[in-house]
């Protein structure tokens, strides 16, 4: 059976910080959605949401997946299409959730701790004993999830790292590392931070 076959990333482009703090709308990176719809389908997850009010950005992520899609690219390289075919798009975060399935519960990640974050071998294991409930992993950009969004999470997850004087990590390399911790082969004896 496949082990994620409930989780969802979900990519925040809006409500994220900028450097000052303030609530923005990033742009769409094209890097994130071909390396973060490459991390689910390695780990076998449900999907990739790319959450963007911009109509002119989802046009973007369209582009992208068509272009992909098409069978001359696509034959030169199968598995781009493959993996992008799990993206699929909404205009907000309360989109994504409904996308993602009735009752999904939605995890938050950022690289700032607090009282109260989930630990990673327990939602691992959390997972594990569920693995068709829904779930939305959910990653920011810019400057991370602005309180909107983290209003919106059931749960943190701690940040990766531990929280040394640095732990900034690419969206991309947090999301696949976290995939790794949540879903990878070694078992939960390496999971931790
Ligand atoms: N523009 C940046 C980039 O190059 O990708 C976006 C940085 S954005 C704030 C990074 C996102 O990755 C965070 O919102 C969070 O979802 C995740 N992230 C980064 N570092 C992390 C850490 N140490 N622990 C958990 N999540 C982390």
């Amino acid at each position: 059976m496949n082990p994620a076959q409930g989780l969802w990333i979900g990519l925040v482009h809006h409500p994220v910080l900028d450097r000052a703090g303030s609530t923005v709308t990033t742009s769409v990176t094209n890097l994130d959605v071909h390396d973060l719809s490459r991390s689910a389908r390695t780990y076998g997850l449900a999907g990739l949401v790319v959450i963007t009010p911009i109509e002119a950005q989802r046009r973007i992520v369209k582009r992208i997946v068509e272009y992909w899609n098409d069978p001359e690219h696509a034959a030169r390289i199968p598995g781009r299409r493959e993996a992008l075919g799990l993206v699929r798009q909404a205009a907000s975060l309360e989109e994504a959730i409904e996308l993602t399935g009735p009752g999904a519960e939605v995890v938050g990640t950022s690289a700032r701790g607090a009282a109260g974050r989930v630990g990673w071998a327990e939602m691992r294991r959390e997972i594990a004993s569920d693995p068709t409930r829904p779930r939305l992993l959910v990653l920011g950009t810019g400057w991370g999830l602005a309180a909107d969004a983290l209003a919106m999470c059931h749960r943190m997850l701690e940040p990766i790292g531990g929280e040394r004087d640095y732990n900034h990590l690419s969206v991309r390399s947090a999301g696949a590392i976290a995939l790794d911790r949540l879903l990878g082969s070694e078992g939960p004896q390496v999971v931790g931070t």
